[in-house]
């Protein structure tokens, strides 16, 4: 077998060598193909990516900010940290209640409410009466626009990131040359949520307890 496909390779090599013209027309329809069948398979892919995407219920964020296939401007930031912050609100993989309200067995809004904008006895208290009047959600719009908590780091965006974001222009925002300062936005937004544990004052004690005794001993 090895022969036969070694005398053909020799018997092609030698007619190129020759520069036949059927070979010439053989090579062009060969490349031809290929590049046909690279742009037929791109296309089924972006259509099944059309379509994969209209199924997610979850991703209306998503689906904002991605309209057409291809690399986003995100990917190439050199900070690790503003490409995983940026990444997880994208494809709503983040921390947000909405997202975590959906692994609790806790019915009712509060799972999703924001922890920073309301307060758990008054939702609890009065989500079934006729007179409530719904919750704030902690969605990734919330945490971008509105929420009071990660004001002071909002109030020091640059001018045109804040025009963005006032216009809930999330699209853009993705795609202008503040995506690096989007990117710092959303980590310190992530810090603000979830703050570095301190020592508590009962863990000082004992830690001091086992060194004086250790001292002691
Ligand atoms: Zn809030």
């Amino acid at each position: 077998m090895f022969c036969l496909l070694h005398l053909v390779s020799q018997a092609f090599q030698e007619q190129k060598n020759l520069n036949l013209s059927w070979y010439e027309k053989l090579s062009s329809v060969a490349h031809y193909e290929t590049e046909a069948a690279h742009g037929t398979m791109r296309d089924v892919f972006i259509s099944d990516w059309r379509v994969d995407l209209g199924s997610q219920t979850k991703m209306q964020f998503y689906k904002q900010i991605k309209e057409e296939f291809g690399e986003e401007q995100y990917l190439n930031l050199k900070s690790r940290q503003f490409r995983t912050n940026l990444a997880k609100i994208r494809s709503s993989s983040h921390d947000l209640m909405i997202e975590r309200g959906r692994y609790t067995k806790e019915a009712g809004v509060w799972p999703r409410a924001c922890r920073f904008c309301c307060d758990r006895d008054q939702v609890l208290g009065f989500e079934y009466l006729p007179f409530f009047e719904g919750t704030i959600i902690e969605d990734e719009e919330h945490c971008l626009t509105e929420c009071p908590m990660y004001h002071s780091v909002r109030s020091s965006l640059s001018d045109d990131l804040k025009g963005l974001l006032l216009l809930r222009n999330y699209k853009d925002m993705m795609n202008s040359a503040h995506i690096e300062e989007l990117g710092k936005f959303l980590s310190s937004c992530h810090r603000i949520r979830n703050p570095k544990k301190t020592p508590t004052s009962s863990s000082t004690c004992s830690n001091t307890s086992v060194n004086d005794s250790k001292t002691l001993s």
